[in-house]
């Protein structure tokens, strides 16, 4: 997900560049890196309702 994309699932983003983490919601746009300020590429880190690790509850 580039910047400038809309984001389209709510969670935990970091940046390719300098994995910058950052939380960003749903409909939000992608910004730029936080600490090196040029248009990157955002990675998911974690979602809320990612269901990758079903285990017994
Ligand atoms: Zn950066």
């Amino acid at each position: 997900m580039k910047t400038g994309r809309d984001v389209t699932q709510t969670g935990l983003y970091a940046s390719s560049c300098c994995l910058a983490e950052t939380g960003l919601r749903k409909d939000a746009m992608f910004p730029r890196c936080p600490k090196c300020l040029a248009l990157t590429v955002w990675m998911v880190v974690t979602t809320p309702v990612a269901p990758k690790d079903k285990k017994a509850a």
